[in-house]
């Protein structure tokens, strides 16, 4: 294997069931009940093993009304993976769906945005309505970690490694990013939310939760130029993505997929 060149998988670990109509700012006119799913995924190359996004457990699962099918340790376990070895985990964002699970990881070192950090801990966490999707304990267990020393701040574009790096994207959550990956079958972007499920990117539709409805929807054409085509673009909550992508190996159908692998059409 090249030196640039990584896999990367998706692991599922929750699911919510919800009318479809609250996936889209206006609605949607087929008011149906539809599921999201909730991912991390892990990218893997000769330069060690990177979590991007941390999940959450069962107390806040409880709290907010999901249900874990997989809880994340037992995921990243099924991928050989154990977390209290991790040396590397990408925050995309703070929101409490992307940043629980916060001991998870005990020596790992997190990569966020200067403007998520600040988003997260700033004047605009004075309003009730930009708080809901960040919880106070994930965000004070990341103003922790920089007091210990296990945070580096990016702004804008950084590398992380030969063929991983992170590109600021904003909108949903003011300091969004996504990641880059090299791969077998070209550059695939991991997207988190800056795209949450494929017709948000396909119809120019906006999930309602969002910091600018202008960022989000300048972020889909960015995401686009990122990848190497839309086939190597991997939206975050859609329970398509499984339906997609070959399992990572055998057993692991429905649970874990191996994104760096060609999607069905
Ligand atoms: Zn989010
Ligand atoms: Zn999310």
């Amino acid at each position: 294997m090249s030196d640039d060149v990584h896999e990367v998988y998706a692991v599922r670990y929750a699911s919510h069931a919800r009318k479809r109509s609250e996936n889209y700012i206006f609605g949607d006119p087929h008011d149906e009940m539809t599921s999201i799913a909730y991912y991390v995924w892990v990218i893997a190359g000769p330069h060690g093993v990177f979590v991007c996004d941390t999940g959450f457990d069962q107390a806040a699962a409880k709290a907010r009304g999901r249900k874990i099918i997989k809880p994340v340790g037992e995921g990243l376990k099924a991928l050989g993976i154990e977390p209290d070895h991790v040396n590397h985990v990408i925050c995309t964002h703070m929101h409490w769906d992307h940043a629980g699970n916060y001991d998870l990881f005990p020596t790992a070192r997190y990569h966020i945005q200067d403007a998520e950090m600040a988003y997260a801990t700033g004047r605009c966490m004075c309003h009730q309505m930009l708080r809901i999707p960040f919880s106070e304990s994930d965000v004070t267990a990341m103003v922790r970690k920089v007091f210990a020393d296990r945070v580096e701040f990016h702004d804008g574009v950084e590398e992380l490694a030969p063929g991983v790096t992170v590109h600021k994207i904003g909108g949903h959550s003011k300091g969004l990013q996504c990641v880059r990956v090299k791969t077998r079958r070209g550059h695939v972007v991991v997207a988190s939310d800056c795209c949450h499920l494929y017709s948000h990117i396909d119809e120019g539709r906006v999930f309602p939760i969002t910091y600018s409805v202008g960022d989000t929807l300048e972020g889909y054409k960015t995401l686009l130029k990122l990848a190497s085509s839309r086939r190597h673009l991997v939206p975050g909550h859609d329970p398509e993505v499984l339906n997609l992508y070959p399992a990572a190996k055998a057993g692991l159908e429905g649970w874990v997929a191996r994104l760096d692998a060609e999607p069905k059409t």
